[in-house]
């Protein structure tokens, strides 16, 4: 069951700026950029939090990170890019569906905030 805005956005049923697709992942633009490039790689798989994650699922997250490099050579990202995974609340995750989020386009602050 994919029952968020991003099963939704799996499903075909709301639009999203997709950037690549296979048969286990999507990736498509952010809504609300924190930088030029601001892309969420998703699993088709609901799984709702990266706490959830289990040793099940080491190839489904590992598979998230090889579409942020397919992604980066795709989009000419050469300066580098920063990959973010938001868990629970004081981390700010708002979407109850696990997602990388890969932010790319300007120099990125270190801590983030
Ligand atoms: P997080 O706060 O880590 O849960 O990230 C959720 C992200 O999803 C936020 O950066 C939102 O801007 C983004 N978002 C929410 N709804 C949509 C949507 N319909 N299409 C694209 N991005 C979205």
């Amino acid at each position: 069951m994919n029952d968020t805005i991003f099963g939704k956005i799996i499903n075909k049923e709301i639009p999203a700026e997709i950037v690549y697709e296979d048969d286990i992942s999507i990736a498509f633009k952010d809504v609300n950029p924190q930088a030029p490039i601001h892309i969420l790689i998703i699993p088709k798989k609901l799984i709702d939090m990266p706490q959830n994650i289990t040793d099940e699922d080491d190839n489904l997250v590992g598979h998230l990170f090889s579409v942020a490099s397919k992604i980066a050579k795709k989009l000419n990202i050469t300066n580098g890019y920063r990959l973010v995974m938001n868990n629970g609340q004081d981390a700010g995750q708002s979407v109850l569906h696990v997602h990388l989020h890969m932010l790319a386009g300007r120099k990125l602050t270190w801590p983030p905030g």
